[in-house]
């Protein structure tokens, strides 16, 4: 049936088909529309595929090598997010000034637990002191690599530098640090990884290896260069801030370790006053001055707390397995009287727990000789 569309010939009929038309062009401009928004979709997806930004977690000790990973691979266009694990051994503080220096916002993780735990046995032992470094690093990434769906990352990155610190830097050591961390194929050290086998992240074209630099060795010429490019003025020495390369704490560390008192109670006195072993089940901390006085008197909860009755002096704390014996506490507060000065060579000590110390004993100062003994 022929109908005529022209307005003058049926206005009805024109009405009608004009509606119909309208539609039909309505519908269209609507497919139109669709397939347009679908090509721009098409199109932004895969300049977003194109142009994803990845992002990488950065292990950050706060040492001028973990500054100049993240700087590096920010100035690639990567979003880089630094993290810190804190533990009983390293705090964050210098961490968070370091991050502060380049502009970044610093995540905090705390993995005391597990690092004492992996410290009582680390798998690749210790290095020059009571530090895990090998098992510690490998214990960061898998941590890290746990965070990573959390945060939305990608990859890892480290300032390690191939070949610069004796024990956890070498080729054998990172590759160790990588099998430990379980997300081995995932980790990229930008300061050395054109010298390193290639992982994921290179192997996938997220990160180009001829961006990545080659420094090796403990020579730190190319590190000062960098840190002048980017205007880095203040940085920590590596291993600095870690009580675990310290030969004195580690000492300590040691003979807790070896008298079976690796719990987090005794580790935290590790840091403050002189310590002295009295037997295999307890021992003494006697404050050096007044801030230890405060910190060691603040951290006991149900220790003894010893202190010279009728003198000024420091004070001290028992650390013990079990309930010391009167021998052991005369000689614990024999120790405590060689240090106060202003007290005869015998005199009174009152010993209890915290701000109740009601009980006493009469003790001599112990022979100076007789301290190198008992000191750890
Ligand atoms: S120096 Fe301390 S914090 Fe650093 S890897 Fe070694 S044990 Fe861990």
């Amino acid at each position: 049936m022929w109908v005529s569309t022209h307005p003058t010939t049926c206005p009805e009929t024109h009405e009608l088909i004009s509606g119909i038309n309208h539609d039909i062009s309505a519908i269209r401009l609507t497919e139109y529309k669709v397939k347009k928004s679908m090509s721009h979709k098409f199109i932004n997806r895969k300049k977003r595929i194109m142009k994803k930004k990845y992002r990488c977690f950065a292990l950050f000790s706060g040492g001028l090598d973990s500054m100049l990973s993240v700087l590096h691979m920010s100035e690639l266009g990567y979003e880089v997010v630094p993290v810190f694990f804190k533990s009983l051994f390293f705090g964050p503080e210098n961490a968070l000034k370091a991050a502060e220096q380049i502009d970044y916002k610093l995540i905090v993780h705390d993995i005391s637990e597990k690092h004492l735990e992996m410290l009582k046995n680390p798998r690749y032992g210790f290095g020059k002191n009571m530090n895990p470094c090998i098992d510690c690093h490998g214990l960061m990434f898998r941590e890290a690599a746990q965070l990573m769906e959390q945060y939305k990352i990608d990859f890892i990155i480290s300032g390690e530098v191939l070949g610069q610190r004796p024990m956890s830097q070498r080729h054998d050591a990172l590759n160790a640090v990588g099998k430990l961390s379980k997300v081995k194929d995932l980790l990229v050290r930008p300061l050395s990884q054109k010298l390193l086998t290639d992982t994921l992240p290179i192997r996938e074209g997220w990160v180009k290896k001829e961006d990545m630099l080659d420094i090796q060795d403990r020579g730190r010429y190319r590190q000062m260069e960098l840190a002048e490019k980017y205007k880095i003025t203040f940085y920590q020495n590596p291993g600095g801030g870690c009580l675990l390369t310290d030969a004195g704490y580690s000492r300590r560390l040691r003979d807790l370790m070896d008298h079976d008192m690796m719990e987090m109670k005794f580790i935290e006195f590790l840091k403050f006053g002189r310590h002295f072993r009295i037997s295999d089940n307890l021992k003494i901390i006697v404050g050096r001055n007044e801030n230890d006085n405060d910190a060691l008197t603040s951290l006991a909860v149900d220790e003894i707390v010893l202190q010279a009755k009728y003198f000024p002096g420091p004070s001290g704390i028992l650390n013990s397995m079990i309930q010391p014996t009167e021998e052991e506490i005369k000689i614990a507060a024999s120790l405590l009287l060689r240090y106060c000065n202003k007290a005869p060579e015998i005199s009174t000590v009152a010993y209890g727990k915290k701000y109740q110390l009601q009980n006493t004993v009469e003790v001599k100062k112990i022979n100076a000789l007789k301290v190198e003994e008992y000191l750890i």
